[in-house]
Formats: structure tokens, C-alpha cells, sequence
């Protein structure tokens, strides 16, 4: 216990920077207590921690606002390019120790919190994370603006300023119990609202044909409810500084205006809602990962940030061109992160047309070199479509507009494929049956120029699998931009003690060029660097022991092996395939106790989506395992297991630091990319992979022999799926496989309650193991023995570690967005003053 105290007081301060703004020490604590009096009413004898935060954060805010104020003028006067990342989530976490970091201050900051008392690590405590997404979609596009502002292009980001975010998540007799987050009950100091900017945005009610004098058709849609989007806007501070983008939410409310029209017309059921929908819009994330079934309230919050962004990019537009759309699609580029905010494409089609006096041709013209689009999953259920019906109650017009937009891609349709109907009933934007049903997926590629996948796997399977008449029709349109992190905040902020050791080393230009980490390979094999290297590994591993105690009770020991499997879970990340194969270990220590073995510490953190309920099950499970396993002394401590309550962006950066083994176990072809494995990689993290996503890429670059990789290659999964797999063959084949379900039946996990736990074999058995867990067992099983026998020898480890950590300079999100730059969105860097 001593010696783990003192390695969290240890915990050093990143060096000083060279590009740091000249804010001195005694500057910072004068700013510091100077906004605890006028910005938070409080003073230095009774002010709580929460209050210094608040301070600190002010103190901050001084030096950033004029940078925010000076890059909009700058990209305002040289009228730039810009890009509009448009997306229902952005998991930001916390920014203090972020945007310290990006402006070299950190150091100044923690010294001057220091003199007045405080630790800034225990300040940083106070900040809720801002939780505004689920997990991997939301927490890149907070790397990608993170990285846009680095590099100095100009971009925004879109999204909703959800009062709730990711629910909160407590753990009562092992099962999640989902709480509200209340991220900003107390106000938040990094945003600022800007009611100048408030948004109106129609909805409901009915569309009018108007017959013209001169012959020709307008439309003319009466909304039913008119709701008031009010911007938010964060400023994101890129690294080194000089450019502040801004992260723009809008918040829905009531609005004052009220459409007589509708109301006299008959829509009065719809106008009388209004005041409740447009308070619910904002309310609360949906805390689906990779699926959200067709509910209103969804399409109603898609389209009110979609609408929102669309007027606020509108308006910044005719600030410069007025009413000339010509150079629209030079000056803006639009990326759709995933099928979300599909509903801006006939958004903008009816802005040009219905209210800028456009004709569809010239208005589809400029759509179709507007919008790109990332795709992010290739599971079946993941991919958006919405009921007509409620297309049609909710947005009439848009509904229109998409016919009309698949009537015109269908005759092109005909044109590839003459007479060819089985593909125009594929491929066509609606799906024809007892719902009929809009595809948001066809419609995204047909309305943009450029389509993505996020890892090169993926791109493939995108092409191949999913879109492949789409393919055909267009090649050119397909293109792969794999993932990346941001290093800022998943290595230099969140690992200090390794990061102060690289810049060390080779220099400290490497959080803003990752590329130059491999300068560290010649050190891979060298003992002195080894041993600081994993010196560094093991106070992370120190400080972890203790909020692992914190926050759950159990006691474990900074010498087993670290083995992390952190991310949302779903059946295709397979977290029942580590708990079936900890079960396996478990019983293999219990028949042979002094079984040659380094011991274990298992890790876990995963929210479930409150209606996945075998989602819910693993958890509860992995809670129940847990509790039998870190209190049976006949195995000696050999192994423990940790389900962390909460997994998000803050524990995250507590957690990666300190793995040893990163579980990235998810079937082959089923994770897009992944980004969790990039970050444990980074941080010197070996990975325990299936050959899935990014891990592929992660191997080419790190080598193979630097992982441990199992399991059925993507082909594999396909072959097997075709040959008729069947999970019934695995457990009567593997005495061990059965073993272990069979005591899922029993009571020896939840005393008094067999079967308790049986929930997870009926779905491997008579669910049909839908994700081949019993077929990757063995597989799974071999490569763990391989790790634990290569952690014995600690300096063939500490050498895989740092070559992970030298050879991942690819997964920078700077790359990724040099890549959408080069491929996608040609956009030009712009130097601000
Ligand atoms: N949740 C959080 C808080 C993350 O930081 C990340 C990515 O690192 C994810 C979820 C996604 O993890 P994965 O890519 O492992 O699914």
C-alpha cells in the first residue's frame, strides 16, 4: 500500500514546452485565484475543489477565446474551404488537461496549482467527462476534430447538445444498473451559447402543390411544429495552439413561432405537441452502439441537426457568395458520419429548391459534390432504415424529394442493367414489403461523392460485401481511410511517465508527428531502455492497483500480467469468449494448482445497451465469475478478475497506461476498424487479436511477432458460416468447452441459483454460436499460452512493447485526416496569426 501511494504522488508533470504561450507561473496562479473572485464568487480560504476546477478551467478559457475569435476571422477573410463534420455523437471526455497540453501550458499550470495547494491531477477529477457518445463512432470524430484543429484546416463539427449523455453505470449484485448523466447539472465552462445563432427548424404537417401561372409545379410545405435549435459551440484547441475550431451543439426549444396555416389546416394535433417535442429533442442520447430500432423522437433529432447545421453552413455561405451557388461545393464539403445524418441530403435539396429557387438538376448537381460518407459497420441490423410512414408524418417534403431522387437513380439503374428488375428492387432507396421502409445507406451513396470504410478490411468488404452494384456503378466513389487517435490525449496527456521517457529519448516533436516514434526501434533491444521502458509500464500498473481498489475492493498485484478488454459490449467484441476462456484457466488452476502459470489480472469495462439483454447477462456473469475467483484461495492469487464500473473517456485514460495484453477478440469481419487497439498498442500494449479491422494493419505494422494473433481469417468465418457451422460439434469435441458451459447450468457461481448464469451457453448452443466463439476457443486458448509464456521473459516482452509503440506512428488521427484530405475533402491548411 506505501509504495502504491507514493507512486500516484510520483506522477510527473510532461516536460515543459518549447511552443508553450508565455504565460509564467506566477501569471497562472494570479489568473487562477483572480477567477475564482469574478468568475466563480468564491475566494482561495473557502473555495471547494470543484471551484478551483472551475477556475483553472476560466484561467484556461482567457488564453483560448481570443485564439477561437482570431481563427474565425482569419478563415472568414480568406473565405477558406472548409469541412462540416456532421455527427449525432463526439465522446469528448474532459478538456482541461487537454487543452493545457495542446497549449504547451500543462506544466505552468499544475506548478501554479501547486504553490496554491493543489494537485492538478486531483482537480482534474472534478471535471464530469463530457459523454455526448457511445464509444468508438463518437469518440473518432472528437479525434478528428482534435487533429483538424492540429493541423490547422478549417472545420466544424455538428452535433446535438444532449442535457443527458451515455447513461451512468453502476454495478448492484452484479448486474448494470443505468443512471442519468448529468454532465453540466452545474454548467459546463468550456462552451458558450450563442443565441445569435439560433436555428428554426419546421416539422410535421403537409406539403402543397401550387399550380404556376407559367405551367410549372411549386411545392410549398406547411410544417406542423416549428422547434428553435440554439447553438453551443467548444472550442477545440488544436495542438501547439494557434488554431481554435469550434465543436458547434445545437439544444432544442420551444419556439415562439406558430404556424397558423397548420393550425387552421387541420394539423392541430401536431401543433399542440410542440412545446413537449421540442424540450424532449435535445434530452437524452440513445444509448445504442451499433443499432437504433425507428423510433420518431430518432429521425426528429437527425433532422433537427441536420436542418440546424445546414442553415448555420447557409448562412456563413451567402455571407461571402450571397445567392450564388456556384462555388457552394468548392467553398464547403459535408461528411456524414455514418448513415446518421443521412436525412441532410434531401434537407439540402429542398433548401435550394423549395426557398433558393434552384431546379433539381442544378440543385443535385451541387448535393452530389457536397456530401461524403463514412461508413462504420457492415452489421445487418445496424444499417438505418426508416418506415415510410414515418417519413411521411414527420417530413413530408423530404419524403418527396428521396422518391424523386430514386425514380431518377433507378432509370440509371435501367441504363446499367437493362430490364434488369431483381436489381432495381436491390438497390432501390425504398424497401418494398408489409413496411415499406427508406435505406439510408443506398441514399448516402448515391447523394455523395465519396464513400469510406474505416480500416482497409473494411473498404473491402464495404465494395465486396455490402455495396457491390453500388461498386459497379461507380468505383471511383469507394475509397478506404482507416482510423487513427489522437496521440495528445491517448499517449503524451494519459501517459505521462512513458511519454516523458520518448521525448527523452528522441526529442519531443512526436505527439504532433507520430511518424517519428520509430526512432525509438534501436532502444527495443537495448536493457537500460528496456528497463525504464517497463518501469514505466509498472507505476502505471501501481496507480491502477489503487483505483482498481477505489472503485471495486479487490486487491491485485502490479506483477500479474494487465489483460484489458475495454469497449461497448455486443457479441461480436466477444467478451464471452474471455470469460469462457478465464473460466477454462480458472479450472485448469483449480485441478493442478502449481500449473506453471504467470499470474493474471483480468480487466473489463463495457456498457451494455439498456435493452441487449444478453448483453446484460455477460456483464452479470463476468461480475458473478469474478466474485468465485478473486475469493478462492486455493488458487493462490493466480487470478483475478475486475468488471470496472462506468467504462468511459476518463477511465479509459487510467486503463490503457497500465495494460499489458490488449483483447481486441472480435469475429473476423465484423469490427469496422476499432480504436481501442491502436491506443493500447500505443502505450505498449501487446495485442491478443483476431486478424479484424484495424488489428490487420496494426500487425503489418508492428509485426506479428510482436501480437498474438488467433482465430479464423475473415474468409474463414465466411467458409465455415457456408459449410453449416455447427457450435454442438465444439462441445461434444472439447471436453474442456463443455467443462466450462456446463458449469454456467450449475450453482457454483450464484450460490442457491443454478442456471442463474445459463443464459450465455443457449446462445452459443441452441442460438447457434452466431459469432463462432466455440470455433475461435481453442485458437484463443494456444495464443494466451503463447503470452504467458513470453511474459516470463521480461526482456523479450518489454522488446515486443516498445517495437508496438515504435511502429504505430500510422495510427495518428493526423494521418487519418491527411488521408480524407488527400482523398476526400481537398481541403488547404490555413495558418492563423
Ligand atoms: N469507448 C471509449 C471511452 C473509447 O475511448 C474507445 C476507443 O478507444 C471506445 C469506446 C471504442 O473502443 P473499441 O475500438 O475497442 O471498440
Amino acid at each position: 500500500t506505501k509504495k502504491t501511494t507514493t507512486a500516484k504522488k510520483a506522477a510527473p508533470a510532461p516536460a515543459a514546452e518549447g511552443f508553450a504561450l508565455d504565460v509564467s507561473v506566477e501569471q497562472f496562479k494570479e489568473s487562477i485565484v483572480r477567477n475564482l473572485n469574478t468568475t466563480l464568487g468564491t475566494d482561495a480560504e473557502k473555495a471547494s475543489d470543484k471551484a478551483w476546477w472551475g477556475a483553472t478551467a476560466a484561467a484556461v478559457n482567457e488564453l483560448v477565446f481570443s485564439r477561437l475569435s482570431q481563427t474565425q476571422k482569419t478563415h472568414l477573410n480568406k473565405d477558406t474551404r472548409a469541412v462540416h463534420y456532421l455527427s449525432l455523437e463526439f465522446l469528448m471526455g474532459r478538456l482541461m488537461g487537454n487543452n493545457l497540453q495542446s497549449l504547451g501550458l500543462f506544466e505552468n499550470a499544475a506548478q501554479a496549482l501547486k504553490e496554491l495547494g493543489h494537485e492538478i491531477t486531483d482537480l482534474a477529477e472534478e471535471e464530469p467527462d463530457m459523454a455526448l457518445g457511445n464509444g468508438g463512432l463518437g469518440r473518432l470524430a472528437a479525434c478528428f476534430i482534435d487533429s483538424l484543429a492540429s493541423l490547422n484546416y478549417p472545420a466544424i463539427g455538428y452535433g446535438i447538445h444532449y442535457e443527458h449523455g451515455l447513461f451512468r453505470q453502476t454495478i448492484q449484485q452484479g448486474r448494470q444498473i443505468e443512471r442519468p448523466d448529468s454532465w453540466r447539472e452545474y454548467g459546463n465552462p468550456w462552451e458558450i451559447c450563442r443565441p445569435e445563432s439560433t436555428q428554426e427548424v419546421p416539422l410535421f404537417g403537409y406539403v402543397e402543390t401550387v399550380f404556376e401561372n407559367d405551367g410549372s409545379l411549386r411545392k410549398v410545405w406547411h410544417p406542423g411544429s416549428v422547434i428553435k435549435g440554439v447553438p453551443w459551440d467548444i472550442p477545440i484547441v488544436g495542438y501547439k495552439g494557434t488554431t481554435v475550431n469550434i465543436l458547434r451543439l445545437w439544444e432544442s426549444r420551444a419556439s415562439e413561432f406558430f404556424d397558423w396555416d397548420a393550425f387552421n389546416a387541420g394539423a392541430y394535433k401536431d401543433a399542440q405537441g410542440e412545446q413537449n417535442l421540442a424540450e424532449t429533442v435535445s434530452k437524452v442520447l440513445y444509448p445504442n452502439d451499433e443499432t437504433e430500432a425507428g423510433k420518431q423522437l430518432r429521425l426528429v433529432q437527425q433532422y433537427f441537426f441536420c436542418a440546424c447545421s445546414l442553415k448555420d453552413i447557409m448562412r456563413r455561405y451567402k455571407r461571402a457568395h450571397g445567392d450564388d451557388f456556384s462555388k457552394y461545393a468548392e467553398q464547403i464539403v459535408i461528411q456524414l458520419n455514418d448513415t446518421h445524418p443521412t436525412v441532410a441530403i434531401p434537407e439540402l435539396m429542398r433548401v435550394f429548391m423549395d426557398e433558393e429557387g434552384l431546379n433539381w438538376e442544378d440543385a443535385w448537381a451541387i448535393c452530389q459534390q457536397s456530401f461524403a460518407y463514412t461508413n462504420h459497420t457492415l452489421l445487418p441490423e445496424a444499417l438505418e432504415k426508416w418506415p415510410v410512414y414515418l417519413f411521411e408524418r414527420v417530413l413530408p417534403r423530404h419524403l418527396e424529394i428521396i422518391y424523386e431522387i430514386n425514380r431518377r437513380f433507378l432509370d440509371e439503374v435501367e441504363a446499367q442493367w437493362p430490364g434488369d428488375d431483381a436489381k432495381k428492387i436491390k438497390l432501390s432507396l425504398i424497401e418494398e414489403g408489409a413496411q415499406r421502409m427508406i435505406r439510408m445507406g443506398n441514399l448516402c451513396v448515391v447523394g455523395s461523392y465519396k464513400v469510406n470504410g474505416v480500416a482497409a478490411v473494411h473498404s473491402e468488404l464495404v465494395k465486396a460485401d455490402l455495396f457491390p452494384e453500388f461498386y459497379e456503378m461507380w468505383p471511383e466513389k469507394f475509397v478506404n481511410v482507416t482510423n487513427g487517435v489522437t496521440p495528445r490525449r491517448w499517449l503524451k496527456a494519459c501517459n505521462p511517465r512513458l511519454s516523458s521517457l520518448i521525448s527523452d529519448t528522441i526529442g519531443s516533436d512526436w505527439p504532433g508527428q507520430l511518424d517519428k516514434l520509430v526512432a525509438l526501434k534501436p532502444y527495443a533491444d537495448k536493457a537500460a531502455f528496456q528497463k525504464k521502458y517497463m518501469q514505466a509500464k509498472r507505476e502505471n500498473k501501481l496507480e491502477l492497483v489503487n483505483t482498481i481498489r477505489e472503485l471495486t475492493g479487490v486487491e491485485v498485484s502490479p506483477d500479474a500480467i494487465f489483460d484489458v478488454l475495454i469497449k461497448r459490449l455486443h457479441e461480436y467484441k466477444r467478451q464471452h469468449l474471455n470469460l469462457l476462456h478465464i473460466l477454462a484457466l480458472y479450472r485448469r488452476l483449480l485441478e493442478n494448482p502449481n500449473m506453471d502459470f504467470h499470474p493474471m489480472v483480468f480487466l473489463f469495462g463495457a456498457k451494455a445497451a439498456p435493452g441487449y439483454k444478453l448483453a446484460k447477462e455477460i456483464i452479470f456473469a463476468i461480475n458473478k465469475v469474478a466474485d468465485r475467483i478473486n475469493n478462492d484461495p486455493r488458487i493462490k492469487d493466480k487470478l483475478k478478475v475486475v468488471f470496472l464500473p462506468n467504462y468511459r473517456v476518463s477511465l479509459a485514460e487510467k486503463l490503457i497506461p497500465a495494460a499489458d495484453l490488449s483483447e481486441q477478440i472480435s469475429t473476423a469481419g465484423y469490427e469496422a476498424s476499432g480504436t481501442g487497439n491502436m491506443k493500447m498498442a500505443l502505450n505498449g500494449a501487446l495485442t491478443m487479436g483476431t486478424m479484424d479491422g484495424a488489428n490487420i494493419e496494426i500487425a503489418e505494422e508492428a509485426g506479428e511477432e510482436n501480437m498474438f494473433i488467433f482465430g479464423l481469417s475473415v474468409d474463414e468465418v465466411k467458409e465455415t458460416k457456408a459449410k453449416g457451422y455447427n457450435p454442438w460439434d465444439y462441445y461434444y469435441g472439447n471436453p474442456e468447452i463443455k467443462a466450462v458451459l456446463d458449469w454456467l447450468d450449475t450453482d457454483y457461481f450464484t450460490p442457491g441459483e443454478p442456471g442463474a448464469l445459463s443464459a450465455i451457453k443457449r446462445s452459443l448452443l441452441d442460438g447457434g454460436d452466431p459469432y463462432l466463439v466455440l470455433a475461435d476457443f481453442e485458437s484463443y486458448s494456444e495464443a494466451h499460452k503463447r503470452a504467458n509464456e513470453m511474459y516470463k521473459d521480461q526482456k523479450a516482452w518489454a522488446k515486443s512493447a516498445i517495437l508496438n509503440t515504435a511502429q504505430m506512428g500510422k495510427f495518428t488521427s493526423d494521418r487519418s485526416i491527411e488521408d480524407y484530405v488527400d482523398r476526400i475533402w481537398s481541403l488547404k491548411k490555413c495558418d492563423v496569426k
